[in-house]
């Protein structure tokens, strides 16, 4: 096949030697995997005394990702990250995938190579094994479905419900720049649609973009977590937004919280970006999401067990459910916190 010409249909090679095609250049990682692709269905041998945790996302073009600013590489990587930051949010390590796709036929053999070099990255990365999946088609572009497994001793495991009164609500990395990311990729777009002749001005606004377009979830503070013997009380990934997800746990766990916008770690290029766009920062933070953070709440005496780290931010605390969900703003106030999430309807 010529990579030069990225046009063969997929009609060309045929549903079955396509997925052969893409799939052979997979090999499995890890000895839970006993059978991957290729027969009715995987095979999975967890560890002795381990519980398998197992969570889907579904994206869909025009509604989750446009294509126009998307590489199909970052959007099969980021398709996985999404999954398996939900693992990581259980306290638990990934193991596997399986991807589902619809699509349409404007995708040629090379698009969905392209896509799976992203998968095959993520897989590498994050050292999971692609075991499965379906292929259909459909009449208007592409649907990406990603169901990851993982797999976790039971007392390790981390549900969104065990916050108490007092815990202390910590949030890893920065939070909004997701958000601002997808703002300065749509301006973009609405710019070169009216100006096509107009180079794009993307450079200062890279890791924004990153944060939008290649997203990564974090295994780093989960190994940090258990090498330091601190187990939160309450965990989840920040995917709508510090301010549903922070709720997401106070209703689960019926709880109140306060959240102290001072706090609230926002990087120097989503403030500055917030500004040019005239929004206000912490509502980047709140309502933005897709940041993939982890949200989770620890006892206080646990507080010395982040040792410092700088990933991590203590923005606030458990409180009793008759206080509801508050933020302290920088000028002392307090506001409740909205859930927005995101509005795909
Ligand atoms: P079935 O007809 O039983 O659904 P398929 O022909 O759809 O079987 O799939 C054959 C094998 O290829 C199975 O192991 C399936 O999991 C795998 N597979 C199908 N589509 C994909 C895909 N998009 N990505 C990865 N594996 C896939
Ligand atoms: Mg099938």
């Amino acid at each position: 096949m010529s990579e030069a010409t990225h046009t063969t249909p997929i009609s060309q090679l045929g549903e079955f030697a396509l997925i052969d095609h893409i799939t052979q250049k997979f090999s499995l990682q890890n000895s839970s995997s006993t059978h991957g692709v290729g027969d009715d269905a995987a095979v999975i041998t967890p560890t002795t005394g381990k519980q398998l945790v197992v969570t889907t996302d579904l994206m869909a073009e025009g509604i989750h990702f446009d294509l126009m600013y998307t590489p199909l590489k970052h959007l099969g990587y980021k398709a996985v990250v999404v999954n398996i930051s939900d693992i990581y949010a259980m306290n638990a390590e990934p193991k596997q995938i399986t991807v589902s796709l619809a699509l349409s036929s404007k995708f040629t053999v090379e698009a969905v190579e392209e896509l799976y070099e992203g998968i095959r990255l993520a897989c590498k990365n994050y050292k999971v094994d692609l075991v499965g999946g379906d292929t259909t088609s459909s009449y208007s572009g592409l649907v990406v479905s990603i169901t990851a497994i993982g797999e976790v001793a039971p007392e390790e495991l981390v549900y969104r419900s065990g916050a108490q009164v007092g815990d202390l609500i910590c949030v890893t990395g920065d939070l909004g720049a997701a958000y601002l990311g997808l703002q300065i990729l749509e301006r973009e777009k609405r710019i070169y649609l009216e100006h096509p002749d107009v180079q794009p001005e993307l450079e200062k606004s890279q890791y924004l973009i990153e944060r939008q377009l290649k997203p990564e979830a974090r295994k780093d503070v989960i190994r940090f977590l258990k090498d330091n013997d601190l187990k939160p009380t309450a965990m989840l990934d920040v995917s709508d937004g510090l301010s549903s997800d922070v709720m997401h746990i106070c209703k689960m766990s019926k709880v109140g919280c306060v959240i102290t916008e001072a706090t609230v770690p926002v990087s120097e290029p989503a403030y500055q970006t917030a500004l040019e766009f005239n929004i206000d920062p912490i509502t980047c933070a709140l309502s933005g999401g897709e940041d993939y953070e982890l949200l989770f709440t620890i006892r206080p005496e646990d507080e010395t067990k982040l040792n410092g780290e700088d990933t991590f931010s203590v923005i606030g605390e458990i409180t009793d459910t008759l206080q509801g969900t508050r933020l302290l703003t920088k000028g002392g106030n307090y506001h409740q916190l909205t859930a927005q999430g995101w509005k795909h309807f």
